[in-house]
């Protein structure tokens, strides 16, 4: 985000919903009565127990951020090196909580469709040495889960999907932040539903949700010292922000489509977009669009700007071409998707009017 003086009437790809301040401040009231910042308290017990019912699912995990949740989901699952089987259309964490925890990122190159993990070159990646696939639910769109979940099986590995895009998304009537071994979200302020930072881990198996419940707070319990740890824990006030929020849950997905639509229809034949899923709940996470090429998008960008309109190069760039990676690997469409794609401006507050203008733009200068 560039800040040069005044970004006062500047349009960003998102802003963060933030709730009527009166709510946010009776939970801070309750913080400083009980004098518990943070350590398990009880407002981010209320909020673990409130998310598990809104989103139906159990072994639910609220954690500092979402690529804290990605790094101790692999430590839980006794992931400490080998081949992790992953997406290079996401955003950077997805690559680098691999990279971080000592593990290799392989590559498999994404679908067009929804830009998700293309399940057809999954099995030719898997070696000896493959421990687990992570994919990512780009945008909110599902993956092919029940294919992803026949290969795992075959070949006796791991899944976790990052789903830090997911919430509010339904699979076939349940929550998308529910499948896999673990699935993992993150709650940061950039994202749909947000507690300031934060993020969680969803896991399936009880005994590696209790695990990973140990490893977020450094490994014991009073004296008695189980594993390695973390610290993963969630302070009090982030508890309180996604308590305040929650309530608006439901609007804030309606307004989110409702401008969707609008774009969808002012936008109709000018620019590419995902196709979509039948067995999907769409959350309306994002709004991203394919041009024609990189020159298209860089010209679009370029008179947006001048509006003071800053879109987002979601995801760019593709992930496979990091600097910092030992080991090629070639994407061809993530590159080509990556090289072209954008998220246009989305978010509770934007007006119908700034819709119009945005899309007036981009159709001036894609016709
Ligand atoms: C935002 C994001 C993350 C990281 O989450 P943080 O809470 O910012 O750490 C991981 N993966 C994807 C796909 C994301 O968009």
């Amino acid at each position: 985000m560039v800040l040069v003086g005044s970004n006062k009437g500047n349009i960003y790809v998102t802003k963060s919903f933030l709730p009527d301040i009166r709510i946010y401040e009776s939970y801070v009231k309750q913080i400083f009565e009980s004098c518990q910042l943070t350590n398990q308290g009880n407002l981010l017990k209320e909020l673990e127990s409130k998310l598990s019912q809104y989103l139906d699912i159990n072994n639910f995990h609220y954690v500092t951020n979402g690529t804290i949740a990605l790094q101790i989901a692999l430590k839980a699952l006794d992931i400490e090196d080998g081949e992790i089987i992953t997406t290079p259309f996401s955003y950077v964490a997805t690559t680098s909580a691999i990279l971080w925890e000592r593990c290799k990122p392989v590559f498999v190159d994404i679908e067009p469709n929804n830009f998700t993990i293309d399940v057809e070159q999954i099995e030719s990646a898997i070696t000896e040495k493959t421990k687990a696939i992570m994919p990512v639910h780009v945008f909110g769109y599902a993956c092919n889960i029940d294919e992803i979940q026949k290969i795992a099986d075959k070949y006796n590995i791991k899944v976790i999907y990052d789903a830090a895009h997911c919430f509010g998304s339904k699979y076939k009537g349940k929550s998308l932040l529910g499948f896999g071994d673990i699935s993992t979200c993150s709650f940061h302020s950039t994202k749909l539903f947000h507690t300031i930072e934060g993020g969680a881990c969803i896991v399936k198996d009880k005994t590696i949700s209790d695990k990973l419940e140990l490893i977020k707070r450094f490994g014991h319990q009073g004296d008695e010292h189980y594993c390695l740890g973390i610290n993963a824990k969630q302070s009090e006030f982030n508890a309180a922000m996604g308590l305040s929020n929650l309530p608006y849950i439901e609007e804030i997905i309606a307004k989110r489509k409702y401008i969707s639509e609008l774009y969808d229809r002012e936008l109709l034949g000018y620019i590419q977009r995902p196709k979509q899923q039948e067995n999907l709940e769409y959350n309306y996470a994002y709004y991203p669009v394919l041009f024609k090429n990189e020159t298209e998008l860089l010209k679009v960008f370029e008179e947006l700007n001048k509006e003071g309109i800053y879109p987002r190069r979601y995801f760019y760039p593709s992930l496979n071409k990091l600097p910092y990676l030992k080991d090629k690997f070639d994407c061809p469409i993530s590159e080509d998707i990556s090289s072209r794609i954008a998220c246009l401006p989305l978010y509770y507050e934007l007006s119908n009017d700034d819709v119009i203008k945005i899309s007036k733009t981009i159709r001036e200068c894609v016709r």
